[in-house]
């Protein structure tokens, strides 16, 4: 194993930035939800690449901003936590976005780092050679970074050289995972977020971010070759439960078929899916809950 490198690699950036488009990249799997709205990763995943050179370990953070729940300050927590923690930084800023609020707050919690700090200027399919030029002018003047690329995470144009640049920087060291595993989640905890995902893409504002999704059960039956998951989706309130059941029960049903997609899709293998509707009244408040969904553990 001489030669074998093994390490962290953080990735920090505002929310919708592409943090988790970048990780399920990377491990060429779908590890880590994405939506079109900000937020959506509230705890941290990791998503571990095995190469013949080393095995880099990812953790997309859910992002830094001002924390108002008691699920927003953990989520702030957590991300704070895994700058100090890990062995390289990514720094994902969003090429459509340059520079701003969330980026002063990572440019100020990163100056006193010891940690070598890489940006990564994402989305470089939607703009210009001039735009990324200029947001790269812009942070270099405000942090000293090891070095800075231009990617697109959701084409993958431009990742193979980050990933070499991390290969450089990677510490020398055994695996710290078995070589055929890609995330440090369970396959429940998957499931569930893989069900949160199409809830968030088929409701508006209000309800997503109300929302729980707890496995209840998740058992395959080998002989007929199907998955069965059972599954609570937990809101706060009534009314939220009615715009999930939707007009006799349309959206439900709907959330009902595309998580199943998506689920034989992930686990490849038919899944029967059963999805109950209910409500936990200030769930979002309540940190034993939390921590029985998974977003309260101390890693
Ligand atoms: P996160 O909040 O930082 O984890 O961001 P996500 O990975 O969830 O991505 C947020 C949105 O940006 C999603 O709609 C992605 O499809 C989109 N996105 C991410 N990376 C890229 C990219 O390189 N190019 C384009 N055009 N869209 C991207
Ligand atoms: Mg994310």
């Amino acid at each position: 194993m001489k030669g074998f490198k093994s390490g962290f690699v953080a990735i920090v950036g505002r929310p919708n930035v592409g943090k988790s488009t970048l990780l399920n990249y990377v491990v060429g799997q779908k590890i880590a939800i994405i939506t079109p709205k900000p937020q959506t990763t509230r705890n941290r995943i990791l998503g571990i690449l095995n190469r013949a050179d080393g095995q880099y370990i990812f953790i997309d953070t859910p992002g830094i901003h001002q924390p108002r729940k008691l699920l927003n300050r953990y989520m702030v927590a957590q991300a704070k936590h895994t700058f100090y923690d890990s062995d390289i930084i990514l720094f994902l800023v969003d090429a459509t976005e340059g520079y701003g609020k969330e980026e002063e707050l990572i440019v100020n919690a990163l100056r006193n780092s010891s940690v070598p700090v890489l940006l990564v200027i994402n989305k470089r399919d939607l703009v210009n050679q001039e735009r990324i030029q200029g947001i790269r002018d812009e942070f270099v003047n405000l942090l000293k970074f090891h070095k800075v690329f231009s990617i697109s995470a959701l084409t993958g144009d431009g990742v193979e050289d980050v990933l070499m640049a991390l290969g450089e920087l990677l510490p020398e060291g055994p695996p710290y995972f078995p070589e055929d595993m890609v995330t440090d989640r369970t396959e429940r905890f998957i499931a569930a977020e893989i069900i949160r995902e199409k809830i968030m893409l088929l409701t508006r504002q209000e309800v997503p971010y109300a929302v729980a999704v707890l496995v209840d059960t998740f058992k395959e039956n080998e002989q007929k070759g199907i998955l069965h998951i059972g599954a609570s989706i937990i809101v706060e309130k009534d009314s939220q439960k009615g715009i999930i059941i939707g007009k006799g029960g349309n959206l439900l049903k709907k959330i009902g078929t595309e998580s199943r997609l998506a689920l034989e899709e992930f686990f490849a293998i038919h899944v029967y899916l059963e999805l109950f509707v209910k409500v936990r009244k200030d769930w979002t408040k309540n940190a034993h809950f939390l921590k029985e969904l998974g977003y309260g553990e101390k890693s």
